[in-house]
């Protein structure tokens, strides 16, 4: 679980006019997220290549769509598995379990989610683009797998509730 501090600090860090120093994006995150070094932790080991080499060497993938500013993310997991974020959600497991423990309006972020802020500050992401209708199928065929399963709840207005439109 995040404090709205941390997530306005993280959130900046997806701006990507600012481009910071690997040691000097640390100390920043390690203040801020200083209740949560675990999970920072495992965030710098997604994006170690910046830290160890040139920039652009992190395989963390932020595809944009063409003519809209929407971007989402393509993270690589332990043991071949890819997972998919968007600025504020992700695919894996853990990001599941943490936001059916939040409560409501609580955001958390697994580590994923810090991995795409830190790959970003550090210049150390690898950009693709597609045309926009590319761009939603892609996210499409990524998230829609990782629902299979879960419990299905329909959405729809109860009956007794639903929008009655009056003609003029
Ligand atoms: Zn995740």
């Amino acid at each position: 679980m995040m404090s709205a501090a941390q997530m306005e600090h993280m959130n900046s860090l997806l701006d990507a006019e600012m481009v910071y120093e690997p040691d000097e994006l640390l100390r920043a995150c390690r203040f801020f997220l200083y209740d949560q070094i675990k999970v920072l932790e495992s965030a710098v080991e997604i994006v170690d290549g910046p830290y160890v080499s040139e920039r652009n060497v992190s395989k963390i993938r932020c595809i944009r769509s063409r003519s809209s500013s929407r971007s989402f993310w393509i993270v690589p997991g332990s043991r071949g598995a890819e997972y998919t974020c968007t600025s504020c959600g992700c695919t894996c497991q853990n990001f599941l379990e943490l936001s059916k423990s939040a409560g409501v309006n609580v955001e958390v972020m697994c580590k994923h989610l810090i991995a795409i802020r830190l790959a970003t500050a550090l210049d150390g992401v690898i950009n693709e683009t597609l045309k926009d209708e590319d761009w939603v199928n892609e996210l499409s065929s990524r998230i829609l797998p990782s629902f299979q399963g879960m419990e299905n709840k329909p959405c729809s207005f109860p009956s007794d509730r639903a929008p009655h439109f009056q003609p003029y």
